[in-house]
């Protein structure tokens, strides 16, 4: 019977799985059915027939390309896999080390904003103050949180939380049609934000924007 490929483990780096003959063998005289590759493989491709008491592949295409941890844990020595060259020569036949380098620039970015997020989650949990601020206007054509960012530079506050609602970009640059921005702003060391919230005010102000809500 033909295996049914889980969509997401039908390529690997862009070749359709199943040219790739890596997966599990089982020597059903040598298992001793303590179904430990069943339990551990986190890729399901493992059954196990429980008449028999045997391990069996069921999924063999789930394998993950490269992996043999199944093999080293089994205390029986059941389990094999073709030779890792075969795997070697597939990545330099079809160029995976330079098609995985897009990949690793995503995964670098991605995982340097969940860091940032975390970092701003840790913050947050250490607020003493917050201001909730609305403002309209050609929020983007102004500027205006670069100029903010420039103002509070010497201030112990942050602003997090921001969000700007706008009809579209083409709408906002070029019909020059206002947008909304929502943000909050912070501090994790001071009580009293009124100086800087005044600064930022003053900004608002300067760059022709409306502050529609402070609270
Ligand atoms: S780990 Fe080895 S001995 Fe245990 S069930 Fe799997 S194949 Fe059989
Ligand atoms: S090698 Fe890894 S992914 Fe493949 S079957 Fe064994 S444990 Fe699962």
């Amino acid at each position: 019977m033909t295996e049914e490929l889980e969509k997401k483990f039908a390529y690997w780096h862009g070749i359709d799985r199943t040219k790739i003959p890596w997966y599990p063998t089982i020597d059903a005289d040598k298992c001793i059915g303590c179904k430990l590759c069943f339990v551990s493989c986190g890729r399901n491709v493992f059954d196990f027939d429980m008449e028999e008491n045997k391990a069996v592949v069921s999924k063999k295409f789930n394998c993950l390309v490269g992996c043999s941890t199944c093999a080293t844990i089994c205390p029986a020595g059941a389990i094999s896999f073709p030779n890792k060259e075969m795997v070697h020569e597939i990545e330099r036949e079809e160029k995976v080390l330079a098609k995985i380098q897009k990949e690793a620039k995503k995964k670098k970015v991605k995982m340097d904003i969940e860091k940032a997020r975390k970092e701003v989650m840790d913050v947050l949990s250490k607020i003493k103050t917050k201001l909730n601020y609305e403002i309209a206007g050609n929020i983007y054509e102004s500027d205006l949180f670069s100029k903010i960012h420039d103002e509070i530079m010497n201030c112990n506050i942050d602003i997090v939380d921001i969000h700007v609602e706008s009809p579209s970009l083409k709408e906002s640059w070029d019909m020059k049609a206002p947008s909304i921005a929502k943000f909050t702003v912070v501090s994790t060391k001071m009580e009293d934000i009124s100086a800087c919230a005044k600064l930022i005010d003053e900004t608002i102000e300067r760059s022709g924007n409306v502050l529609i809500s402070k609270k």
